[in-house]
């Protein structure tokens, strides 16, 4: 047997990814190596394979814990794992639907659809914040126009059923220790033959297209949600409904602001002697607006002012989270002759005045039981 490369290799996750993680990984790559968007192209075709392989096991917490343990043997004749480990038999089937339910049509409560389609969509802060609508391309297969989605040449002629699967649109194939089923190589998972295949869309019925569709993505949309459009995905072909749109969005980071879940974070710096003063300072809200924060006199570096109702929206609720301004109390640099003067003074009176460093209080005394050994 080849050499198999490592299962969360394939999937490219690492070792303690968790189970959404693997689901995301999969979807991301089975999309793209997908035959039918990469026909006749044998490499994507081998990845195909082996990620859907390695989904098999790394999505089943039971086969995973085995494929930890054993490697690839868990799942060869002969190794160790062999004959040791019971999966429930027969489950495969159900795996397979599951694992094609979403990609291939397949079935949704019952039903036959076209596939459903992921896209990535990168916004900014400001676009999650405000909300924005976005224009993407979506390249996806519609129903070819030539043939009517028949995938015949000639409309008018019956299709007949696929002599290799007959009709059932997936075949079975041994896989070290296991079966899997595929969809069927004859009839591209179709369940039928088209003896005169239109020239448009080689029979399939259907042609890639690219499609452009206005998302709307809500204020306070966070980095990480997914959007479903639904209708929006693969058309299934003739008298089959199309499958669904799957908005994955990402938010990028803003140089200014963080954000946790509404809330939202801003460090200020303020001058040391600002910060011992007192002072009013005016600092940025994500809205492209400005406004003012009181700094009260003895204010320490990583004290947090509260700015109520200046956070994100919440999806689905009038709620609104709050902006916290962290002060960071900024040491200078590069003193003048004066400043150090001025500087050297202050310290001279301040080493006298304990009372003044509310930090150092507390700290020294600690220091002092330390070294007491009451600490
Ligand atoms: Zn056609
Ligand atoms: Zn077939």
């Amino acid at each position: 047997m080849a050499t198999k490369i490592d299962y969360y290799a394939v999937l490219e996750v690492s070792r303690d990814a968790n189970g959404d993680e693997i689901k995301r990984a999969y979807r991301k790559l089975a999309m793209k190596y997908h035959p039918d968007r990469n026909p006749g192209d044998a490499e994507a075709e081998n990845r195909f394979k082996e990620i859907n392989e390695a989904y098999d096991v790394l999505k089943d917490d039971q086969k995973r814990a085995a494929y930890d343990r054993f490697g690839h043997a868990a799942f060869e004749g002969g190794g160790p794992g062999a004959g040791g480990f019971d999966f429930g038999g027969g489950g495969l089937g159900d795996i397979f639907e599951q694992m094609f339910g979403d990609m291939m049509g397949g079935r949704r409560g019952g039903r036959r659809s076209g596939a459903d389609l992921q896209v990535q969509v990168t916004i900014t802060f400001a676009e999650a914040f405000a909300g924005v609508k976005k224009k993407i391309t979506v390249p996806t297969r519609v129903t070819c126009e030539s043939c009517d989605g028949t995938g015949s040449a000639d409309k008018d002629a019956q299709p007949e059923t696929c002599p290799s699967c007959h009709g059932a649109r997936k075949v079975r194939a041994q896989q070290g220790f296991f079966f899997v089923e595929r969809p069927c190589p004859t009839c591209h998972g179709s369940g039928r033959l088209i003896r005169n295949p239109c020239k448009e869309c080689h029979g399939t019925g259907t042609v890639e297209k690219n499609r452009t569709i206005e998302v709307t993505i809500p204020a306070g949309v966070e980095d990480g949600t997914r959007i479903r459009i639904s209708g929006e995905g693969e058309s299934g072909g003739k008298g089959v409904p199309a499958g669904d749109l799957y908005v994955h969005v990402s938010v990028e980071q803003h140089a200014i602001f963080q954000r946790d879940g509404a809330n939202i974070y801003c460090r200020v710096p303020v001058r040391m002697a600002q910060a011992a003063l007192g002072t009013e300072i005016e600092v940025p809200v994500v809205d492209g607006s400005r406004t003012k924060v009181k700094i009260p006199a003895g204010t320490q570096t990583g004290e947090h002012f509260r700015l109520r109702g200046k956070g994100f929206s919440v999806l689905r609720s009038s709620a609104r989270g709050d902006m916290y301004i962290q002060v960071v109390v900024e040491t200078p640099r590069h003193l003048t002759k004066r400043q150090r003067e001025l500087l050297e003074e202050f310290e001279g009176d301040a080493a006298g005045h304990a009372k003044g460093s509310p930090e150092s209080t507390g700290f020294f005394s600690k220091v002092k039981d330390f070294f007491e050994g009451k600490l």
